[in-house]
């Protein structure tokens, strides 16, 4: 069968990874979290004390771009894929608090993207593949054959990431937690370099009501119809 690229795009928290992951493991396809990358540079940018009152050294992160090496690997308990930051998995760590605050102003370089996006590209080569971020039916994959733009309302998405904090027994205000997601909601779509918009031939998913299942239906019928399409 003919393999696609598939590129799920949207808000932070409205659920895309799991629904990306899901998918991809569905269908056999590879799951590839762009957000991990940028979540990566982040981190290393906090252990190599690049950040100053919260203010990101950008010089001193363009010197060390080219040190910075991510890749995944295959969780063989969880068969998820795990984040390494040269050479080490980093997965818990980049969804700490910290990096969340941290991560919009470090993915809005101009710079950082390029190398991402170059990055994200050659991992789609051989195609067979669902990657999901704010620019990949944009701008890393603009054809690719499926193309999802997710929404969820703030308060929906706050709710759900305070439970997903709770439940690893992080206790974080839920105000804390909206406040972040609409600040990054706002940067992300209004930065100069690649902002979160909905490319023109995206179908649109609002799963603000939806259950996982409900989801995943809506999901794989829209796989079938364009892999129908290309037989
Ligand atoms: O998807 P996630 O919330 O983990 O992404 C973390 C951050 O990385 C986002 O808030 C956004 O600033 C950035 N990002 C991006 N482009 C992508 C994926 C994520 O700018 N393709």
């Amino acid at each position: 069968m003919k393999k696609i690229i598939i590129a799920i795009d949207g808000f932070s928290s409205c659920g895309k990874s799991t629904m990306a992951k899901d998918l991809a493991k569905e269908i056999g396809y590879i799951y590839i979290d762009s957000g991990a990358m940028y979540r990566a540079v982040t981190l290393y940018c906090i252990q190599n004390k690049l950040f100053l009152d919260n203010e990101i050294n950008i010089s001193g992160l363009e010197r060390h771009i080219k040190d910075i090496h991510i890749t995944f690997k295959i969780d063989e308990k969880t068969q998820r894929p795990n984040t390494y930051l040269n050479g080490e998995n980093v997965e818990e760590q980049i969804r700490s608090m910290e990096v969340s605050s941290k991560v919009s102003p470090v993915s809005a370089l101009g710079f950082v993207r390029t190398a991402m996006v170059a990055l994200q590209q050659a991992m789609g080569k051989e195609k067979g593949i669902v990657m999901d971020g704010r620019d990949i039916g944009t701008t890393v994959f603009p054809k690719a054959e499926l193309k999802i733009y997710v929404t969820a309302s703030a308060e929906i998405r706050a709710l759900r990431r305070y439970d997903e904090l709770k439940a690893k027994g992080q206790n974080i205000d839920f105000e804390r937690i909206l406040n972040n997601v609409k600040e990054r909601d706002y940067i992300d779509q209004h930065r100069e370099v690649s902002p979160l918009k909905r490319a023109s031939d995206a179908l649109l998913l609002d799963n603000s009501l939806l259950t996982i299942a409900e989801q995943k239906e809506w999901l794989m019928k829209q796989f079938e119809t364009v892999i129908q399409k290309l037989k």
